[in-house]
């Protein structure tokens, strides 16, 4: 690697570089780290005492002093749904009183109610509720997220949900990953002519949005869709040029982790129920597991993805806030990396690689997200704290001492420093 260094970062009390090339156990912890980086991409990075003589842009370097705490890849969250208008929470509520989360989707609320509010909102308001969202995720130190569509299930609304993630992707500096989900949920309207809502998805949604979106989704479950036709909606998006995602198993053993290792997705995630031999499957495809442990514990339900299974059988592991206005209405991977822990039965060190490197992975981004090793994207967190445990430790409190992107300082200490582009921020409310 070669080129003139624009960023500097010393005295990491720990980095941990997710790159087990570099430094001690899957981690590669590296003890009082430095890296160097030049137009965004990672040089150099190791112990501060090896720091190479690299050439320096003297005016326009960012240094960066850790002061001895912990530095950390940027998050990757692996799963969201971020667009959507509206929010649920007195259906949270009634679900604390007992009311379980397929009574409500039975009852018209759920997803259903939330695609009602998002059909009814304007393209300029769902781009602002939309943003605010990406701007607390970075906040908490995510520097690439996938964001699906979804609560449209209208050519036109799934279209528009996508266009905002592409209108919000030109003016952050957050990777936003697009992922088309028209097949969240079978409308309403259509639940007597199931088959007719496919044949539109297929015919009309897929040419709309595919353009947009870089991966297709189903959500493969009891209420949701069979696994015959999440098959078909993943077969349709492949020839439409996208990559396949599913959520799966989730509410029960339906068949949808398996069929995520048949269609060679790139991710299953949930994944709440699951066999050995599902999840050897699983691995055997080289199908990343997307955990979603706020999920699993907002749902109540005491369970959580089988941890041990996915061990065994050596499925990559990846983190997820899941953001939804339903059962997770969270934008904080490092709550995501405790939850995972102290709820999901992982070791710190599992769900810090699972939050970084593994989601990457999960967003075929393997090597140039979440890690810190040369190539990869200079994104990372200089945490407060001075161990990468206390992101499980230190509960519920905003560890983000310094957030960078590319080697962009873009959040300190919770304050947007340059998460959305200054010279586009006024443009936030224009409408479409
Ligand atoms: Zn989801």
């Amino acid at each position: 690697m070669t080129g003139v260094v624009d960023f500097l970062l010393t005295g990491a009390g720990q980095l941990v570089t997710a790159d087990p090339g570099l430094g001690a156990g899957p981690l590669g912890l590296v003890e009082r780290g430095a890296v160097a980086a030049s137009k965004g991409t990672v040089l150099w990075a190791g112990p501060e005492r090896d720091l190479p003589d690299l050439p320096l842009d003297k005016r326009r370097t960012v240094r960066l002093d850790a002061e001895g705490m912990a530095v950390v890849p940027g998050f990757v969250d692996a799963h969201t749904h971020l667009v959507f208008a509206g929010d649920r929470a007195d259906e949270f509520a009634a679900r604390l009183r007992g009311v379980g989360y397929e009574q409500a989707l039975a009852a018209g609320g759920g997803i259903n109610r939330t695609v009602r509010e998002t059909r009814a909102a304007s393209g300029a308001e769902l781009e602002a509720a939309t943003a605010g969202r990406l701007v607390r995720a970075a906040l908490h130190g995510t520097t690439t997220l996938e964001a699906k569509s979804g609560y449209g299930l209208t050519v036109a609304v799934e279209r528009r949900s996508l266009e905002v993630l592409a209108s919000l992707a030109a003016r952050t500096r957050v990777e936003v990953v697009p992922t088309f989900l028209g097949a969240h949920l079978i409308p309403a309207e259509f639940a007597a002519d199931r088959a007719g809502y496919l044949d539109l998805l297929e015919h009309e949604m897929l040419p709309a949005c595919a353009p947009l979106a870089e991966f297709v989704d189903a959500f493969c479950d009891r209420g949701a869709l069979t696994v015959e036709e999440s098959r078909r909606v993943l077969e349709a998006g492949r020839r439409a040029g996208l990559a396949p995602k599913l959520h799966a198993n989730e509410l029960g053993s339906t068949g949808g982790a398996a069929l995520a290792a048949e269609q060679g997705c790139v991710s299953a995630d949930h994944l709440l129920y699951l066999e050995p031999e599902e999840a050897r499957a699983l691995a055997a495809a080289g199908t990343v597991a997307v955990l979603l442990p706020g999920t699993s514990f907002l749902l109540r339900t005491g369970r959580s993805a089988p941890a041990g299974v996915l061990r065994d059988a050596g499925v990559t592991l990846a983190l997820g806030t899941d953001c939804n206005p339903g059962t997770c209405y969270c934008e904080s991977m490092q709550l995501m990396v405790a939850l995972a822990c102290v709820h999901g039965g992982l070791t710190p060190e599992e769900a810090l690689l699972a939050a970084t490197d593994g989601a990457a992975r999960a967003l075929g981004r393997g090597g140039r997200a979440g890690r810190l090793a040369p190539g990869s994207a200079c994104d990372l967190v200089v945490l407060e704290g001075r161990s990468y445990l206390d992101l499980a430790y230190h509960l519920g409190v905003n560890l983000a001492r310094v957030v960078v992107k590319a080697g962009t300082v873009i959040a300190r200490s919770g304050v947007d420093t340059g998460i959305l582009a200054a010279d586009v921020e006024g443009s936030l409310l224009h409408g479409r």
